[in-house]
């Protein structure tokens, strides 16, 4: 469906392919727990290489990280089979990947006794294990079952440079460790009867470990993109907080061309509304730094062919263009209708009303019409305005 290249990702599926590893095909990024196989039951190996939308954490980016648009390898060994032989073809796709032994460590969460095989398999495996703890989680990309508490839960981190201290272990500030990929051992009782391991890493980490970088923006198609998207867009870089308003808008055509890609057009409801949302939210930051949202086609369809997606149909980028096209007129709509609102003379409360139908009714980003008051020297609480929006729901 999308090609892709010959990244350290695709050396790990072709490592496991090698070993005998079913490939599975992926499937649309909006799959409910799509990452992984859902009710596997074949016995055997599988391994896929499937892009994935995550929109959970958008409203917490501090700088576009984690991607809202990642490729997440996934593989799963379903049927009874020593713990050191499934770590070990883990491992070993891992080194094919440039990621060492060495290089990787890995946390348990602290089930007692029900680890220990695991425990043992990775000392022989020469794995260092270190941090055990309740505090692993599955990643929020995870299907649920890989949530919760059942069976063994393994966290992998990836060493980048030196450390900092004596003290310096997975969790550490100093950003040494770099959150590679969980696994999971479940009994018995699952898919059939057969106990399974399941894997799962973010594409992104993986070539952020084999190529030693803390950071996926420094990966070739992101930072290539960056550079692009800000040569572009120079008023991005006008902006209090330049590098974050690029990484936002970089994370967010990249997700929207990949929804493009696999089909989903901008809509009202469902997958076509998530689609909606990043290209709003990306074209909310590049008007609020005084440039025109009408040029974002150009920018998705720089993001889609960086990353390999099949080039934007005459019809996705229509569509773009016309939504981009309708937000830039909501917005000059809504500052006509703030100038008229001020000739009133409101109260801090007439005016935090304003702004949140503004937002709600008319689409326009808080950000921006905060910024129309800030040009014209008016400050408005945002619990004025938190109050009003509660009022108008
Ligand atoms: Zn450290």
């Amino acid at each position: 469906m999308i090609a892709h290249t010959a990244e350290p990702a695709q050396l790990f599926v072709e490592s496991l392919t090698n070993a005998g590893y079913r490939w599975r095909h992926p499937r649309s990024p909006h799959a409910d727990g799509g990452l992984l196989f859902g009710a596997v039951r074949r016995e055997g190996g599988s391994v896929a290489l499937q892009w994935g939308v995550h929109t959970g954490r958008l409203g917490a980016l501090p700088e576009a990280v984690p991607l809202t648009a990642r490729r997440t390898v996934s593989a799963a060994w379903v049927g009874p089979r020593a713990p050191q032989d499934v770590l070990g073809d883990m491992f070993e796709a891992l080194g094919a990947c440039g990621l060492g032994r060495d290089m990787v460590v890995c946390r348990m969460a602290d089930q007692a006794r029900a680890g220990d095989p695991v425990r043992a398999a990775l000392a022989r495996l020469g794995i260092p294990q270190t941090g055990e703890g309740p505090d692993i989680e599955a990643p929020p990309c995870a299907p649920r079952r890989m949530r919760g508490t059942h069976g063994v839960l393994l966290s992998l981190d990836c060493q980048i440079g030196p450390a900092c201290s004596a003290a310096c272990a997975p969790g550490c500030l100093c950003g040494r460790y770099l959150h590679l990929g969980d696994g999971r051992f479940t009994g018995p009782a699952r898919a059939a009867g057969l106990p399974v391991f399941e894997f799962l890493a973010a594409e992104d980490a993986i070539s952020c470990g084999s190529a030693q970088l803390g950071d996926p923006f420094d990966l070739p198609p992101l930072r290539g993109l960056l550079e692009s998207v800000g040569a572009r867009l120079p008023e991005l870089l006008s902006l209090p907080a330049p590098g974050q308003a690029l990484r936002l808008v970089v994370d967010h055509i990249r997700a929207v061309a990949l929804l493009l890609a696999t089909g989903s057009v901008p809509g009202p409801r469902g997958p076509a509304h998530t689609t909606r949302r990043l290209l709003r939210r990306a074209a909310g930051s590049v008007v609020l730094a005084g440039a025109p949202a009408a040029g974002m086609a150009d920018l998705v369809a720089l993001a889609g062919s960086a990353h390999g997606f099949p080039a934007l149909s005459v019809a996705a980028r229509h569509l773009v263009e016309r939504e981009t096209a309708a937000f830039d007129r909501a917005v000059a709509a809504g500052h006509r209708h703030f100038l008229r609102c001020l000739a009133r003379r409101p109260t801090p409360d007439e005016l935090a009303a304003e702004l949140a139908r503004l937002r709600s009714e008319r689409g326009v980003p808080l950000a921006l019409t905060l910024n129309w008051c800030r040009q014209q020297g008016i400050s408005v609480p945002l619990p004025l305005i938190a109050a009003a929006d509660v009022r108008d729901a």
